[in-house]
């Protein structure tokens, strides 16, 4: 064994693969429909890549990407999953995409018509259709959708291999998302096509539909339930963590980090920990009651976060030492909870873990 003198990280995340292919087998067994496991935005702060390899052999249908960069990069690691551009694409992008093969979504015949034309091999490209059942981020509107079809079914070198839309509000509004899927049935009614995509995690976890044949989950896959009453079906894969750098005993009428919005108001033993915002740690759950856990302990923040430093009360820790682990979130802090208390969402919290926060696999 070499001897090495590389420190380990201040903050790091740990994320178990384990977990990501236990909420994988109950994303297949509830849902009964083929998957895209949607893997934007660096597959929600958990590390493109690996989360790519890791799933690359249970049968998906797509790995859904945002961008081209994105997809070039699971491209580059020479995964066989499809890849599925999950909005509009820009022009620029495009003769990369049919180099490529992935499939793209199709919003407007220009688009269409573009594709047609980039494509000069011989076996056509296959897309997706959209259709705008009510987010107002792209496709066609339901009625436009037939005659959509017909235009695009004539251009010889793209294929229709689906037909999609998206859920704005399935773990807000039932109403609306019941009529949504009305909707999107009715439109895809005389379509058909291999494919046939609507749900989020929401939307797969608390609605049941006969039209659909694909879901497209998201946050759930990362172990994290939109709708709560579905969390203890899953098992969040990604842990927050840190160590405390120094514990101290502070006098009563200290003050705590920048602005003193905590002045203590008794004696009180004050744990240092090595992460911050600058790590992704939310700089808005400053002075809430969020919490961070030690040796099995939920301790209080105290005053602001600040960039690479956060001071917690270990008051009820007598043994709180230097290099003790500190979970940030994780099984025992719901990311969803620190979203909260930031007045913010899990998908904002999850992707904002910044690059010098290391990411290790664990199968366990
Ligand atoms: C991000 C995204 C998803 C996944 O959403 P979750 O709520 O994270 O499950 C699905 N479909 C589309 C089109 C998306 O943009």
């Amino acid at each position: 064994m070499s001897h090495s003198i590389t420190a380990p990280p201040r903050a790091w995340a740990e994320i178990n693969l384990s977990a990501l292919l236990k909420n994988l087998a109950f994303i297949k067994q509830h849902s009964n429909q083929a998957v895209m496991a949607v893997l934007k935005a660096g597959a929600y702060g958990h590390g493109i890549e690996a989360i790519a390899s890791a799933l690359d052999n249970q049968n998906l249908a797509y790995f859904g990407v945002a961008s081209v960069i994105e997809a070039r990069k699971l491209t580059q690691a020479q995964i066989n999953t499809p890849i599925y551009l999950l909005g509009p694409t820009f022009p620029e992008e495009r003769p990369e995409i049919v180099h490529n093969r992935w499939t793209p979504c199709i919003s407007s015949i220009d688009e269409a018509e573009h594709f047609n034309q980039l494509n000069s091999g011989n076996t056509p490209i296959v897309v997706h259709i959209t259709v705008d059942t009510g987010m107002g981020r792209g496709g066609f509107l339901p009625m436009a959708l037939p005659g959509a079809i017909s235009r695009i079914q004539q251009l010889p070198n793209i294929q229709i291999e689906g037909i999609g839309s998206h859920l704005p509000s399935a773990d807000e509004d039932r109403d609306f998302t019941l009529k949504q899927f009305a909707s999107f049935e009715a439109a895809v009614r005389s379509n058909k096509a291999k494919y046939i995509h609507l749900s989020n995690s929401a939307g797969l976890l608390d609605y049941s539909n006969t039209a659909t044949n694909l879901v497209r989950p998201g946050l759930m896959l990362y172990g994290i339930s939109p709708i709560p009453k579905y969390q203890h079906h899953l098992s969040p894969v990604m842990t927050l963590k840190s160590r405390v750098s120094l514990v101290r005993t502070l006098p009563a009428g200290h003050g705590i980090s920048y602005g003193r919005d905590t002045i203590l108001d008794q004696d009180t033993r004050v744990a240092t920990i090595g992460i911050g915002y600058g790590d992704g740690y939310p700089r808005a759950v400053s002075n809430t009651n969020a919490k961070v856990r030690i040796r099995g302990t939920l301790c209080p923040l105290l005053g602001r976060v600040t960039m690479d430093q956060i001071m917690v009360d270990v008051s009820k820790l007598p043994d709180c030492t230097p290099g003790d682990e500190v979970e940030l979130f994780g099984p025992n802090i719901l990311v969803s909870d620190i979203a909260k208390a930031a007045n913010t969402i899990p998908w904002e919290v999850l992707t904002g873990i910044t690059p010098r926060v290391t990411r290790t696999y664990t199968t366990s």
